[in-house]
């Protein structure tokens, strides 16, 4: 008999109650006991949920108010010395390590946060001194153990593993090898397997994915090591991997002495089978079958034809699951209302991803699930066939796509030559990222006509004056390239996702950013194009406005790619294609409109790197020529410029180069400039805008720091190759500190002008 399970399911709640209840709770509007009541009946309804779906344990320990690697922290008392004073407890303690807040109430620098793996989660990195102990703090965990038994549940506890613990940290200080640590963890792990066994606990899910990663031998010797260490207890451990293959660290997996190993299935393809040949006679293979990382049904008839020999090897050591923990997709397709039948046919969200793995299951035990295969399958053959999905005109442009067709035509020298003759900018020329303070009023503008409660001419009015208000106060501050401010824009991504077609945006498809911040991708679906223009009216008439060149604004293809759920069907690198087809157009119509220079976006180019370094290059490949396709249809004299808001170009800056893109602007004000280290020793031939204003703080900086930051770079990249701006956009600061924050990066570009 297979079995099914859970390897982690979302914990925002299928309303997003987690995220008011916490946001409550912070701002003093609520207590405590609120709080832990919505965590605890979204734990209740997580377990319901699993057990109505045959699943023999519940998962428990996947739940987090804020996220699991700062409670795996907590848990091994790992708290960092600027938040610990011995009173606070447990709860607060995590929030002021998540939110920067010493215990005397005091602001303190909160705990980096960085992506999990490839997904657009941040997990809290661990601060680990050389001296580090690791003191159990198991309360958290054996609570929920607890209150899951008390609802009648067998458990299968969650925890991430001592290795992928140790690589997900970082030194608290002076760097130091944190492998060292690994024999005091392993301690605590030790203590930590007999409690739960002592509560009854019989199997425990133990996460190491960095086992998809090319490891060091030092990390591989350290799995071993630590394995090995771990064996002997009557705890049952599923060594849970996820997101790829586990390539060069099969062998080396497969040696490990545990009961049983979880794999990636779709993205690890047929490497389970390997896996399967060597699996011991007493170990579970569980096998994530359901897309853990995107929206889209299953192929269950295909995945049972795959799976019947399996389960015949097998029997009841196989189980069944999702690729991954559940939290990368949101909770309830039943919660949605903004797609169209035939839409919703197409997809699964995590609850409806539960149902799939009690179907799969039922399947292989003999049960009759005719009735919903053929349904699946209808819904299947229905998308593949669909003519929503497939636009002919659209895959043959791509098609004919060659590499010229990512050619400027100009080398950047020459280009540079004309469009300093066309813009006819000072030195260190000052501009911005492109997005203005989001005032309550603009939001409720777009609040109001997306409810039908303003016309569209009315809509127009309020946004162009909104534009012209934005327009005069950077003429205001003497900023040489303005921008129209994206008063229009909610979101850089969402904004384009509704006008570009195959495109479809959500209304409840929440998905965890960190702590309480949740984002809603959108949906690639279909061959995307461009019906109409989508930006121009917007610059057209900020360019009316002044005689200051407006900067036209768009979202890179690579982005809009990276921070959307994506067709399945096809390569990711023929969606981003079509996309940067649709941009190039637009583009190309902003050109003509008169704008002479014009931004592309990229701030996810890096984080679409694969997981495994030996796959970087042909990804770059495809991603760089993506970009280059949506900026190359224009002419020599046009100026374009990208942005990313990260200084990590260390290992990508060839990539960063071959963007090709005239200008680009990147954040470095925190770093003090020695970030800019990558692209001084490539020698990054084009123009670059190391951004000066830390657009995260809300001070205002002051004249002569900036003047500092830009005279560092001055000194190492050549001054009339530099522009000076903010690290990013500005939407979320006011008005009262973006005005003067902007005087003074003006005066100082200034006086930097006046001391060449
Ligand atoms: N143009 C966008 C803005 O200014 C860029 C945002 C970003 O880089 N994340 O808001
Ligand atoms: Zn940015």
């Amino acid at each position: 008999m297979a079995t099914t399970h859970t390897l982690g399911f979302p914990r925002i709640g299928a309303q997003r109650e987690l995220k008011f209840a916490l946001e409550a709770y912070w701002n003093g509007d609520s207590r405590r006991e609120d709080l832990l009541q919505v965590a605890a009946q979204i734990r209740q309804d997580n377990w319901a949920l699993q057990q109505r779906s045959g699943q023999p344990r519940v998962s428990v320990n996947d739940f987090s108010l804020y996220d699991q690697v700062l409670d795996h922290s907590c848990l091994l008392g790992v708290i960092p010395r600027r938040f610990q004073d011995g009173s606070s407890d447990a709860l607060d303690t995590g929030f002021r390590m998540a939110r920067g807040r010493a215990p005397s109430g005091t602001p303190q620098r909160a705990c980096e946060m960085t992506k999990w793996f490839d997904t657009n989660y941040h997990y809290l990195v661990p601060e680990l001194d050389p001296q580090q102990d690791f003191s159990l703090a198991p309360d958290k965990l054996l609570a929920e153990i607890a209150e899951a038994q008390a609802a009648g549940h067998a458990v299968k506890p969650v925890l991430i593993g001592p290795v992928t613990y140790l690589w997900l940290a970082k030194s608290a200080a002076e760097p130091f090898d944190r492998l060292q640590l690994l024999p005091a963890l392993l301690q605590a792990y030790g203590e930590l397997f007999q409690l739960l066994q002592r509560q009854g606990v019989d199997w425990l899910q133990i996460d190491e994915p960095i086992l998809v990663q090319e490891l060091e031998p030092c990390w591989q010797q350290a799995l071993a090591d630590a394995y090995q260490a771990l064996a002997g207890s009557d705890l049952r451990l599923l060594l849970t991997t996820y997101f790829g293959t586990l390539g060069d660290n099969l062998s080396l997996a497969l040696s490990l002495p545990v009961d049983g190993f979880h794999l990636d299935t779709v993205r690890g393809g047929e490497e389970y089978r390997r896996v399967l040949a060597e699996l011991g006679a007493n170990q579970v293979l569980s096998l994530g079958v359901v897309d853990g990382r995107n929206i889209w049904k299953t192929d269950l008839s295909a995945r049972l034809n795959e799976l019947q020999s399996v389960s015949k090897l097998l029997g009841d050591r196989l189980w069944l699951a999702s690729s991954c923990s559940l939290q990368h997709v949101p909770v309830d397709l039943e919660h949605e209302s903004a797609f169209d039948v035939q839409l919703r046919g197409w997809m699964a969200y995590a609850v409806q991803k539960q149902q799939e793995l009690q179907l799969l299951g039922d399947a292989l035990n003999g049960g009759n699930v005719a009735a919903a295969l053929a349904d699946n399958a209808l819904a299947l053959a229905g998308r593949r066939s669909s003519d929503r999905v497939h636009r002919e005109s659209v895959k043959q442009r791509c098609q004919r796509l060659s590499p010229r067709d990512g050619e400027r035509g100009l080398a950047y020298t020459q280009r540079a030559r004309l469009q300093r003759a066309r813009l006819q900018l000072p030195d260190f020329p000052t501009t911005t990222i492109g997005s203005f303070p989001q005032t309550p009023e603009i939001r409720q503008t777009r609040g109001r006509y997306r409810r039908g409660e303003l016309s569209e001419p009315q809509y127009v009015e309020r946004m162009q004056s909104e534009i012209a208000d934005c327009i005069a106060r950077q003429e205001a501050c003497g900023l040489d390239m303005l921008v129209h401010g994206e008063a229009e824009r909610n979101d850089m991504v969402e904004y384009f996702g509704e006008l570009l077609q195959g495109y479809a945006v959500s209304r409840n498809g929440w998905v965890q950013s960190y702590g309480s911040r949740c984002v809603k991708p959108p949906v690639i679906y279909g061959d995307v194009y461009r019906d109409e223009a989508m930006t121009v009216q917007w610059s057209r008439y900020a360019q009316s406005l002044t005689a200051k060149p407006v900067k036209g604004m768009l979202t890179g293809p690579v982005t809009m790619l990276q921070w959307a759920f994506v067709r399945d069907d096809q390569p990711r690198q023929q969606t981003c294609l079509q996309v940067a087809l649709a941009l190039r157009d637009e583009v190309c119509e902003l050109e003509s409109a008169g704008i002479a220079a014009i931004q592309i976006d990229e701030p996810a180019i890096r984080e679409g790197l694969p997981l495994k370094r030996s796959e970087w290059d042909h990804y770059l490949d495809w991603a760089v020529y993506a970009f280059r396709v949506s900026a190359s249809g224009v002419a020599p004299e046009t100026q374009i410029h990208t942005h990313m808001c990260y200084s990590e170009f260390n290992g990508i800056i060839e990539a960063i180069a071959a963007m090709d893109a005239d200008v680009i602007t990147i954040e470095t004000s925190r770093s003090n400039m020695t970030l800019l280290d990558a692209f001084i020793d490539f020698e990054y031939p084009n123009e670059i805008g190391p951004g000066v204003y830390d657009i995260h703080s809300p001070n205002v900086p002051q004249v002569a720091q900036m003047e500092a930051l830009m005279r560092k770079a001055a000194e190492r990249l050549p001054a009339e190759r530099l522009w000076v701006n903010p690290d990013c956009g500005l939407k979320t600061r006011g008005w009262d500190e973006v005005g003067p924050s902007l005087e003074n990066m003006v005066a100082a570009a200034r006086r930097l002008r006046a001391g060449i």
